[in-house]
């Protein structure tokens, strides 16, 4: 008996393999994985079940692929009658950069830039044509290689490229993303403006020059969502040959549709390349020069404390803290900033006062190294712990080199000595022992040996030959942001390069602004601050979060510019990762160039309104946005019903008829669109507003606060109030507002009442707790979200 795995059957079927994995389960049939075999009637099964929604999708397919063949052979006619040659690029206005169909050009080294200005804004550059100056589609980018951040990455389970198994997973992952990992790779492309300080910068500035070609002209440098116009034209094929290798993807694709990640890396790998993923940010990025060794100075070492709990982190950091304070400084201590210098003979040390790994890994996490040495503190009456081990492994998985202080030493009880040893078997050998580790004995109680301490981190800090440039745009890292009342955000950044100065522009992840005050840590204003200096800034946008590089820009425009696309961009990962096409979603892909193709499934309960409803449907459509009904039947909205709208990207109309519940499922794992109607003109309204809504000027949203609820209060009178921590952003009174559940939106309206205590605000901070109610909306339950946003009209520009 003929076997057949799983994923090769999901794409016979043109489902994906987790889907079909879930139907053959719904069978009876026992499958473990996408690499599980299946026989031959358990296929003929499957067939049936999925016949006709096949049937349907294949005649899709073939009318696709002959409307892009002849769109395609259109366009190079009129290509071929226009001279120069122009790229044949129907409708789409695109970057002037990104190769071309058909054009069999080299591939693109990099255009030099005249003059070299840190964006592409020669003459010769156009900006992104869609109105909403949405992020740049790749191919044109000077992303240079960043093993950092593109290819087989670290921490995340990407798959090199697969060959001889390109099905391996493609399509299993594609609908179904680790929310965990979105998270992961927003904040990666957030910190790739970063790159430049750890060690890419020249890298990427050579390729910015473009004098750099391809290290490996096998490996395309792509970002991810990439179009499949622009994907064809690095590999130098046509677009209906990588529209054809996403049919046999099982992925329905028209020429401007973006493609996620493994679609990406699945087709590359057809056509013999690998991929290496860049941020679509490098091609915004403020191009970095490296620091030549003659402008450099010595900086002060920044120093992190680690150890298990109790141990006394915290303890030694007071003491050095007031010890500094103690030797001439005075002024005011700052409460907040989380960063402070501490000097021995002059000499500084910087100090982040967030003592424990977590603190440290998770700013790691986000792209931000901002340590240059590891004080571990393990207590001498005590034996080295789990948390010191953690603490060793964090320090080692950064590259960060180890102090230890062993502590307590005041303690009778103290045994350094066992502490010593237990620490050899962590490959962390003291001098004494003829390893390299330096180790001071200390107490932090006391005060004994923290002086010896400094001096050896001073020490360690010049054999590591720390340096920077203090004569360059200033920037650092975010240690802490809050609000505070009188003075609006005030983050804490250290500065790592160059100096900030009072009336600089900057930005910082999706923030930006003008520095308005500098504050030091003893709570002085100071007008500059330079490497390695912790200082409160004032002046920002919004607020930021700790981990986010803080960088000084030519001027404000910029700034705002690149918090406006990093603000969009992760929206719209955040999108794309999460579902498939809504009806909402129609206008959006319009404006970034995507389909501008409308595609429903329609069920209903008898013939006759199927038919209806296909019929004053099918004659909406207009130039601008294609109609087209995928499918349409009598009975229940099924699971195939769903998987065939995932399939081919539709929305799904239901007309008097149940979702049977494995839909449901389904369109929820799938991100699908289902939507219910009782009348018929009012699916044609919704459909009609949301034509329509490609036409309008473009909405642009700002989320201003998200809160969680934590408590649902019953007023008897006024319905109920939802008891609410604002986890990020600020909440506004009489905002526009949607409440989220599961992730989807359950209500979408405005902010009535705000209140804090009694009584009645007009605005709540983040990690400020409060009342709030949406205005015709009750029904609050513990842990939903209420998003807090503001919608913002940008005219439309007619390409
Ligand atoms: P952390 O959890 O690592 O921050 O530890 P703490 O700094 O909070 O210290 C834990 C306990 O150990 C506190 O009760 C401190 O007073 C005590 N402690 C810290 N350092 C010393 C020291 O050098 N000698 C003595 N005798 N006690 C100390």
């Amino acid at each position: 008996m003929k076997k057949i795995r799983v994923y090769e059957a999901a794409k016979e079927f043109h489902v994906s393999s987790e889907a079909l994995l879930e139907t053959l389960r719904g069978l009876g049939v026992e499958v473990k994985s996408h690499m599980s075999s299946i026989d031959d009637d358990v296929v003929a099964r499957l067939k049936q079940k999925f016949n006709k929604d096949v049937e349907a999708a294949r005649e899709e397919m073939a009318r696709v692929k002959e409307k892009e063949a002849a769109r395609v052979r259109a366009a190079a006619a009129a290509a071929a009658a226009a001279a120069p040659p122009a790229p044949p690029r129907p409708s789409q206005p695109r970057p002037a950069s990104a190769p071309q169909a058909g054009a069999h050009a080299p591939r693109p080294a990099q255009p030099s830039r005249p003059g070299g200005p840190p964006r592409p804004q020669g003459p010769s550059s156009q900006r992104p044509g869609g109105p909403s100056g949405s992020p740049r589609p790749g191919g044109g980018g000077p992303g240079g290689p960043r093993p950092g951040f593109g290819g087989p990455q670290a921490g995340g389970p990407q798959r090199g490229p697969a060959r001889g198994g390109r099905l391996r997973g493609a399509k299993k992952k594609k609908r179904v993303v680790d929310e965990r990992l979105v998270a992961e790779n927003v904040k990666r492309t957030l910190a790739s403006l970063d790159a430049g300080a750890r060690g890419h910068a020249k890298h990427r500035r050579e390729r910015g020059e473009g004098t750099a070609v391809e290290e490996d002209a096998k490996v395309l440098q792509v970002t991810e969502f990439i179009t499949v116009a622009d994907l064809a034209g690095q590999m130098e094929v046509k677009p209906q040959e990588v529209i054809a290798a996403c049919m046999r993807l099982g992925v329905m694709v028209t020429i401007n549709r973006r493609l996620d990640k493994d679609t990406i890396e699945a087709v590359a790998d057809e056509f013999g390349y690998g991929v290496e993923f860049v941020s679509e940010y490098s091609t915004e990025a403020v191009e970095e020069a490296e620091d030549v060794p003659a402008d450099t100075t010595p900086r002060a070492p920044v120093v992190t404390v680690m150890g298990h709990v109790d141990h006394g982190k915290t303890t030694l950091l007071d003491y050095i803290r007031r010890a500094s304070v103690a030797a001439g400084e005075t002024g005011g201590i700052t409460q907040h900033i989380s960063a402070y210098s501490a000097s021995v003979n002059g000499k500084p040390i910087t100090f982040l006062d967030t003592p424990g790994h977590e603190a440290f890994t998770s700013m790691r996490a986000r792209g931000a190294q901002v340590t240059d040495i590891v004080v571990l503190v393990v207590a001498a009456d005590d034996r080295v712990m789990p948390q010191t081990i953690e603490a060793i492994d964090h320090a080692r998985a950064a590259g960060v080199p180890i102090i230890v202080a062993i502590n307590k030493v005041d303690l009778p009880v103290a045994r350094p000595d066992l502490v010593m040893a237990d620490l050899t078997k962590h490959k962390l050998v003291a001098e004494e022992y003829g390893g390299d580790t330096i180790m001071v004995p200390v107490s932090a109680k006391k005060g004994t040996g923290v002086e010896r301490l400094l001096e050896m981190i001073l020490l360690k800090a010049e054999m590591m030959e720390l340096k920077a440039n203090p004569d360059r745009r200033g920037k650092g890292t975010v240690v802490e942001a809050r609000k505070e009342p009188g003075r609006g955000t005030v983050v804490a950044v250290l500065v790592q390069n160059g100096t900030v100065r009072v009336g600089d522009a900057f930005v910082a992840g999706t923030q930006y602004g003008k520095v308005r005050a500098l504050t030091s840590r003893r709570g002085d204003r100071i007008s500059e601050a330079g490497p390695s200096v912790p200082v409160e800034i004032t002046g920002f946008s919004g607020v930021p979060s700790a981990g986010d590089t803080f960088q000084v820009l030519a001027d404000e425009r910029e700034a705002r510019e690149i918090a406006t696309k990093r603000h969009q961009l992760q929206r719209e990962q955040e999108q794309r990762a999460f579902h498939h096409l809504t009806l909402a979603d129609i206008s959006q892909r319009v404006k970034e160039g995507g389909a501008a193709e409308l595609r429903l499934i329609i069920k209903a309960d008898v013939d006759g309104s199927a038919e209806a409803l296909s019929d004053h449907l099918g004659r909406l459509g207009s130039d601008e946005v294609k109609l087209r009904i995928i499918h349409s039947g009598v009975g229940n909205i099924s699971e195939s019903d769903v998987l065939l709208a995932a399939a081919s990207d539709a929305v799904i109309l239901g007309f008097r008829v149940p979702v049977e519940s494995s839909a449901r499922s389904a369109a929820a794992r799938e991100k699908v669109d289902v939507r219910g109607y009782e009348i018929i003109y009012k699916a044609e309204e919704d459909i009609k507003a949301a034509m329509s809504g490609l036409l309008k000027p473009e909405i642009r949203e700002t989320i201003l606060g998200r809160a969680e609820v934590r408590k649902v209060f019953h007023l008897s009178k006024s319905g109920s109030v939802a008891g609410c921590f604002v986890a990020s952003g600020n909440i506004l009174r009489n905002a526009k507002a949607r409440l989220m559940r599961g992730g989807a939106s359950v209500f979408d309206g405005r902010v009535g009442a705000l209140k804090r205590f009694k009584d009645d605000v007009r605005e709540v901070a983040t990690g400020y707790e409060c009342g709030i109610t949406l205005e015709g909306y009750s029904d609050y339950r513990e842990g939903d979200i209420i998003e807090a946003y503001e919608l913002e009209e940008v005219a439309r520009t007619l390409a």
